[in-house]
C-alpha cells in the first residue's frame, strides 16, 4: 500500500541565519513539525542554494556546544570546514556528509571552507540532528566523515538517476553511516522522467524534502523547495521526476522517549538540562579555540 501525505509544507517565508554563514530556512519544528512527529529527527535546517560573495574570513558559526543527540550535515554545494573539542577536523565537500556524534557533550566550530570562502559561490547543505535514545545519549562524542565515494550507490534503471544511501538500506545496498536506532537517508538524484520507488516501514516517521527540481510523490505535485509529511501508514513511496530533480528521502522509528530541549542540548528531563549547561560553563566538553 502506498504511504498516505499527511502535509505538504511550502519553505517557510523567510530564512534565518546560523551565525553569518549558513542562511537556513528551519522546517523541523519550526515549520510546526514538532520534534515528537518526527522522532527521531530533531531539526531540520535546510541552507537552499544561495550565491555568496567573495570572502577573507570565512562565515559560520563559532565554538559552540552539543549534547545528547548527533547532527549530521549534507553538503550539495559549496565546502564546510569543521573542528572539535575531540580534535578532529574535516571538510564536508558537495557530495560529503559529516555525521557527528555529541554523546556526552563537545564543542565545535563550522565555517565556510577557506578557499570556498575566498572565490564564494553556490551554498546548499541540508542539517538534521538526530537523536539518541537515553541509554546511548552519554556516548563519547565521536564523529563519522563520510565522503561521497563511501556511499551505497544505487544506479536506477533507464538512465533515471542514482540514489546514494547515507544510513539504512535500499534493496540489497547500504549506507555507511552507524546509526543508534533505525535510521534510513536517502539522497535521490532523478533525471527529467526519471522515477524512483521505495518502501520504508510504515511505524517510522517519513519524509522528504525537494532540494533542487520538483517531483510528483505518490501521485501528488511537489514543489521545489517543499517539504512532504508522510502519514505513519502504508509502505511504498514513489517518487516521479518532471525536471532533474535532487530529493531527500528520511524515515526513522520514533524513539518514544522524554525529550527535553534547550538550544544545543537534547535530553530527557529538565534537570539534565541544567546539568548539561552546568558542564558546559565548568568547561566539561574540552577545549577549543
Ligand atoms: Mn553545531
Amino acid at each position: 500500500m502506498q504511504k498516505n501525505i499527511e502535509r505538504i509544507i511550502e519553505k517557510p517565508a523567510k530564512p534565518g541565519m546560523v551565525g553569518d554563514g549558513f542562511r537556513v530556512y528551519n522546517f523541523i519544528p519550526g515549520a510546526n513539525i514538532s520534534q515528537r512527529r518526527m522522532s527521531p529527527f530533531l531539526m531540520l535546517d535546510f541552507a537552499a542554494a544561495f550565491e555568496f560573495g567573495p570572502s577573507n574570513e570565512p562565515r559560520g558559526v563559532d565554538v559552540h556546544p552539543h549534547k545528547g543527540f548527533e547532527t549530521v550535515t549534507i553538503a550539495y554545494k559549496g565546502s564546510v570546514e569543521h573542528n572539535d573539542s575531540t580534535g578532529n577536523r574535516g571538510i564536508i565537500n558537495p557530495g560529503d556528509v559529516q555525521w557527528m556524534t555529541a554523546g556526552a557533550g563537545i564543542l565545535h566550530k563550522e565555517f565556510h571552507e577557506t578557499e570556498f570562502s575566498k572565490k564564494g559561490g553556490l551554498f546548499e547543505m541540508v542539517q538534521l540532528w538526530v537523536n539518541l535514545p537515553k541509554k546511548d545519549k552519554s556516548t563519547a562524542a565521536h564523529y563519522q566523515p563520510i565522503t561521497a565515494a563511501d556511499m551505497g550507490k544505487i544506479t536506477l534503471p533507464n538512465d533515471a538517476g542514482v540514489v546514494n544511501v547515507i544510513a539504512g538500506q535500499v534493496n540489497d545496498i547500504k549506507g555507511p553511516a552507524k546509526t543508534y536506532t533505525p535510521v534510513n537517508m536517502l539522497d535521490i538524484k532523478l533525471n527529467k522522467g526519471g522515477s524512483f520507488t521505495t518502501k520504508v516501514d510504515a511505524t517510522h516517521n517519513t519524509a522528504l524534502l525537494i532540494i533542487n527540481g520538483s517531483a510528483e510523490v505518490n501521485g501528488k505535485k511537489v514543489n521545489e523547495h517543499s517539504f512532504v509529511l508522510f502519514a505513519n501508514d502504508g509502505e511504498e513511496i514513489n517518487i516521479t521526476a518532471p525536471e532533474d530533480a535532487v530529493i531527500l528521502l528520511l524515515s526513522g522509528e520514533p524513539i518514544n522517549e522524554p525529550i527535553a530541549s534547550y538550544g544545543p542540548f537534547v535530553m530527557n528531563t529538565q534537570a539534565e538540562i541544567y546539568e548539561a549547561i552546568e558542564e558546559f560553563q565548568n568547561g566539561k566538553y574540552g577545549e577549543l579555540v
